[in-house]
Order: C-alpha cells, then structure tokens, then sequence
C-alpha cells in the first residue's frame, strides 16, 4: 500500500516501534520531564515567542479548533473567518453553533486571500481573525504576511490553524504576531492521529484565564495549569506523547527547514512531472504538503482516485461535496520518496489508459 495522502500518513519505523511497545505510567517525574521537553522542542520548531505555551489535546484537530474558538472568544468578539473551503467553512460552523459574531471573507476555490479582501473589514472592530493558513481542501496556501498585516493594523487575535503546513511550509509564529496556532499529531508530523497541540502565546493565555468557557474537558485553564509541571488534567494519548518527543528530537538534529525543502522537493518533482499528463494544478500558491489535481479529459477525480486505489493499492485523496467533481489530491507528506512520487506517476499513466 502506498498513502499519498495528508494523514494519517505513512509513519516511520521507529515510531511504528513506540506504537507496538506497552504504555508506561504518567503520572510521574520521567513523562512530565518528557512533556516539558516536547514544549520547548515544539516551540523552537515555529519560532514562538518564549514566553508561550502549548496545550497538549488528547483529540483531532477539529476539536483543537473548536476548544481555541471557545477558550479565547465569547459573545463580546466579532470574529473575522477566512472560508476558501471545507476547513475554513468548518471554523464558520464552530462560530455559528455556539453563537458567536463573525463574519466571513468567503472565497472561490484556489483562490487566494489578497489585500483586497480584507480591506472592507477594516476598522469595523473586529476582535479576532480565523484561518486555516493551508487550506487543505483545495491546497491553498494563504499569504501569512498579508494576515499578519491586517491584524496587527486592527489589533485582532489571530489564530492559525497550522495543522496540514506545519512542517511543509515555512512558519513563525513571533515573525507572524500569531497568538494561537494549532498543530495535529497526523500530518507532517507523521504521528498517529489523535492530538492536537495548541501553541498559545501570552496574549492568548490571558484571554483563557479571562474568558469564563464552561468545559470540563476542553478548559484550557486546566491545562495550562497542569503543564507547568508536565502533566495533562487528563490521561493523554500517552504513546503519542512518546512518539512526539522521539518526532521533535529528530526534527530539532535534521532542522525544521531541512524537513520541509524534503517536502517541497517532493511536491516540486511531482508538480513538473504530473503537468505533462493531461492534467492542471489549479492553485497558484500551493501549498508543499500537497498538489491538487485537475483532469483535463472528460475523465471524474473521482474514477482516478478509484482505479488508483483498486488497480495500484495507492490511495490519492477524494475531494467531498462540490469539490469531488472538480479535484482529486496527492500528498507529499510522511515517509515518501521521490521513487515512490515515480511509481504513483507511472501507475496514473497506465490507469489513464483504462478510464477513459
Ligand atoms: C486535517 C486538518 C484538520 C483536522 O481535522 P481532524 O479530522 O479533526 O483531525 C484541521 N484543519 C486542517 C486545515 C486540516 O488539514
């Protein structure tokens, strides 16, 4: 089987190997000393502000989104939504269902987020922004500076949902004045799926504490409490924390910029080939963690996702809704090679033949 998709992705083997090993106890100094160290580690690999913390979410990224929404936000804010897709509707959704103000900056697919759009919503007193930087149901990567830009002018809390960039383009949380940026453990991290991690920064630590969200599980408070000695109010995905500090220590011996030239590499090397198929990249800024594909014959994303997975065992990513019948996607994330990039190439040319 070969997974090109985003996640959960192939895992390499010495996290595969934590994976099949008993679970420790946690409750104790070894796994908070762990924890810390995973804070830091994780810190330094987006450059966020020293003074920062992370929250460390047994849950899927949705979740992580919804409990930073509720943990920073309450009926005083009037929230801004970057909403180019499914991840960017899903944050609109959070809002809408626990009756928040916002507003959204709604864009057509793969297109991207300029100056423009963001313009009317200037000094009309917007508390918060929300954005999906990677937008990984049409492979969008947005323009962090021009975010960045616009918040600072407005003075509004930006939270980015980092969770399919992180690692596969570039990110700075104190050069991007983001104050809370979510992680998941699936994508380029190539964990298990299960965490997310929250990085806060002072400002948005303050807001949690000023904030009264009634949660018992999904209070930040408690965590953040909590983590200052290492430890979670509840019983974390404890594997999962194993195999991120083993993750984190690799990433800070090869260099996070290292990890994602890897990543861009792949996506470049498949973007160059795939065009000279009939085929159209229909982003202009993609991000590296994956390429959105058009088909230019008559041929559905749908039927190549399917004669890929039945004929080759290789599975590409379907698009839902509207989206399914314009696009199909290929990962570059997890433990791929460039000869792997080949073989999916050559397995879509042969398909090519028999689903016209
Ligand atoms: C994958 C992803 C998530 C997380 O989704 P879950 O299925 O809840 O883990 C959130 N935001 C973005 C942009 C993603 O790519």
């Amino acid at each position: 089987m070969l997974n090109f998709t985003v996640g959960p992705v192939t895992l390499d083997k010495e996290i595969l190997e934590i994976g099949s090993n008993q679970i420790p106890y946690f409750r104790n100094e070894e796994f908070s000393a762990m924890t810390l160290e995973s804070e830091e580690l994780l810190k330094q690999s987006i450059n966020s502000p020293s003074d920062s913390r992370v929250v460390f979410l047994t849950a899927s990224g949705t979740a992580a989104m919804e409990a930073t929404v509720l943990n920073l936000f309450d009926q005083e804010d009037k929230l801004l939504v970057v909403n180019g897709g499914v991840f960017g509707s899903r944050f609109t959704e959070i809002c809408q269902i626990h009756s928040l103000h916002y507003k959204e900056i709604k864009l057509n697919f793969f297109e991207d987020l300029t100056n423009d759009d963001v313009i009317p919503y200037e000094k009309k007193g917007f508390t918060g922004l929300l954005i999906n930087i990677h937008e990984t149901s049409t492979g969008v990567l947005y323009d962090i500076n021009l975010v960045k830009e616009f918040c600072k002018k407005n003075h509004l809390l930006l939270v980015v949902d980092a969770i399919s960039s992180y690692l596969a383009d570039p990110f700075d949380m104190e050069g991007s004045n983001a104050n809370a940026v979510i992680i998941s453990s699936q994508k380029a991290l190539g964990l298990p799926p299960g965490m997310s991690y929250v990085v806060l920064d002072k400002k948005a630590q303050d807001r949690v504490s000023e904030i009264s969200f009634k949660s018992v599980y999904f209070n930040f408070n408690k965590y953040l409490f909590d983590g200052e000695r290492g430890q979670t109010p509840y019983t974390p995905a404890v594997s999962n924390l194993i195999q991120l500090n083993k993750k984190l220590k690799y990433i800070e011996k090869e260099s996070v910029s290292k990890i994602i030239k890897e990543t861009r590499e792949l996506a470049v090397h498949f973007r160059n080939e795939i065009i000279k198929l009939p085929f159209k990249i229909p982003t202009k800024s993609p991000s590296n963690a994956l390429t959105a594909l058009t088909p230019l014959t008559s041929i559905s994303p749908e039927s190549v996702v399917q004669s890929l997975k039945m004929n080759s065992d290789i599975y590409v990513m379907p698009n839902g809704g509207e989206l399914s019948r314009k696009i199909f996607r290929v990962g570059h994330l997890g433990a791929i090679t460039i000869e792997n990039n080949q073989y999916l190439l050559d397995e879509i040319k042969k398909n090519l033949k028999t689903i016209s």
